[in-house]
């Protein structure tokens, strides 16, 4: 069996960003495995500008964003693989793959980073009611269709789901033509950037109806028309405030759930909210030596945070590698719990370390509502230590608090690390 130093499972922005980091750091064995026929992951079809504004400071289209990662792994001749589909990977870290080439065929790794992003959620998971005809597309599927394979699935609109992707493609679709009459959106608040609501659906007049759903879907053959109602508190809809647009298009744009099969079938201990990996302080999984980053470990807003993590996972899988991240983690050291609560939903990592823990640790996280003119709090044990004020914090933005290693040394006793939001 062949043996690498770091197997990356997926060639989209966290997969070259973690190999990258990796070989600047001096490891010499990498090998990326990506099913797809390029590498760059979810990013080809975003032609869009807005990618990239931290980590390069200029606004780059997806496809750009990625060249520049592909571009560094060609010149530091990483190895990677195509066309390849990882099938399995086990708690000893074997990661079973198929090819055309080569069949079927493993690889021993003395680590492994998962970076399989992450799927739209499918109509099939939202109970809407209705015939099955043409004309229902996810968001992503219809991205890919007119950006990469030059289709257009139609030309009268309606969008359920107000996330990211859904508000991207109202705007690619009416600049290809099409009328997109409406977005509805199950929740009271978008799931989306702001920015990108104000670019997207502002600038070119489409309304955003918050609190609707979709009850009704006509049409035999094609879709017809799609009746949108409001919905009450309890997400039900209201009788009486049903609205009929006749269309031949239905967007899905929903959620989206990152990819864990592999991660699970190596049994690695997975977060119910986040339905990603529970991870430490250096991206590690409960599983020795398997790290995450990227989607299919949070859904993330920006690449730019993606790349950062994914970074950080590279250079701690390949110290895993090395038997420099085991050999503290026999030394023991102090465990610390992290918790998500009072409107934060919760915190990657989930624990950590403070021997293993670098300088500096930024906790992501994400809010389960929207708050205004409310307070970023942080606490160790029952004592308060971060208060930071912000104006707006919504469910569609990532959040960050960071933590310093001096300021956890200098807590007597630290075993817990609570973020709050406060309202005062
Ligand atoms: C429509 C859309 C619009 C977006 N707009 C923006 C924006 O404007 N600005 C911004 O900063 N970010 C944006 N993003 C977010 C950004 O694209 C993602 O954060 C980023 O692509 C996530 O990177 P990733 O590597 O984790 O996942 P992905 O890009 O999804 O890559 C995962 C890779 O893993 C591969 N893979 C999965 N399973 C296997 C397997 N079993 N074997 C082999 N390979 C596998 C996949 O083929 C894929 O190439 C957008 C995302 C979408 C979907």
């Amino acid at each position: 069996m062949k043996k690498y130093n770091i197997v990356i499972i997926g060639g989209g922005p966290a997969g070259l960003a973690a190999a990258v980091a990796a070989r600047k750091a001096g490891e010499e064995s990498i090998l990326i495995l990506e099913r797809d026929h390029e590498l760059g992951g979810i990013l080809n079809q975003c032609i869009h500008n807005g990618f990239g504004l931290h980590t390069f400071k200029e606004e780059l289209t997806g496809p750009e964003y990625a060249a520049r990662f592909i571009d560094q792994v060609k010149e530091l001749k990483i190895e990677y693989k195509l066309n390849t589909m990882v099938m399995d990977i086990s708690a000893d870290r074997v990661v079973t793959a198929m090819n055309r080439e080569e069949g079927l065929f493993q690889i021993a790794s003395g680590a492994v980073v998962l970076c399989m992003g992450c799927r739209e959620r499918p109509r099939g998971a939202l109970n809407i009611p209705g015939y099955r005809p043409a004309g229902i597309f996810s968001a992503g599927t219809a991205q890919r269709l007119v950006n990469m394979e030059g289709y257009m699935p139609g030309r009268e609109v309606v969008i359920l789901g107000s996330g990211d992707i859904g508000l991207i493609m109202a705007r690619r679709m009416t600049l290809e033509g099409a009328k997109v009459k409406v977005v509805a959106e199950l929740l009271p608040y978008s799931g989306g950037l702001k920015r990108n609501i104000v670019q997207c659906l502002d600038d070119y007049g489409i309304p955003l109806k918050l609190s609707h759903t979709v009850v009704n879907i006509e049409g035999k053959e094609r879709v017809s028309a799609v009746t949108i109602a409001e919905v009450g508190a309890d997400r039900r809809p209201i009788a009486g405030t049903e609205e009929r647009y006749t269309c031949d298009t239905l967007l899905l744009s929903c959620g989206l759930i990152p990819e864990n099969e592999l991660s699970r079938s190596a049994g690695v201990e997975m977060n119910p909210v986040t339905s990603g990996p529970v991870v430490n302080e250096s991206l590690e999984t409960s599983v020795p030596g398997i790290f995450a980053c990227g989607n299919v470990l949070h859904v993330h807003d920006l690449v730019d945070y993606v790349s950062e993590e994914a970074e950080r996972a590279g250079i701690h899988a390949m110290r895993f590698a090395r038997g420099e991240l085991s050999g503290e983690r026999e030394t023991g050291g102090q465990e610390i719990l992290l918790k998500a609560e009072q409107g934060a939903r919760y915190t990657v990592p989930s624990h950590l370390n403070l021997q293993r823990m670098e300088e500096k640790l930024v906790v992501r996280f994400r809010v389960g509502a929207v708050f205004m003119n409310s307070f970023v709090s942080v606490y160790f044990n029952d004592e308060r230590v971060q208060h930071r004020k912000k104006q707006i914090l919504a469910p569609g933005e990532m959040e960050q608090v960071v933590l310093k290693k001096s300021d956890l040394e200098a807590f007597p006793g630290l075993q817990r690390i609570t973020v709050r939001i406060e309202a005062e």
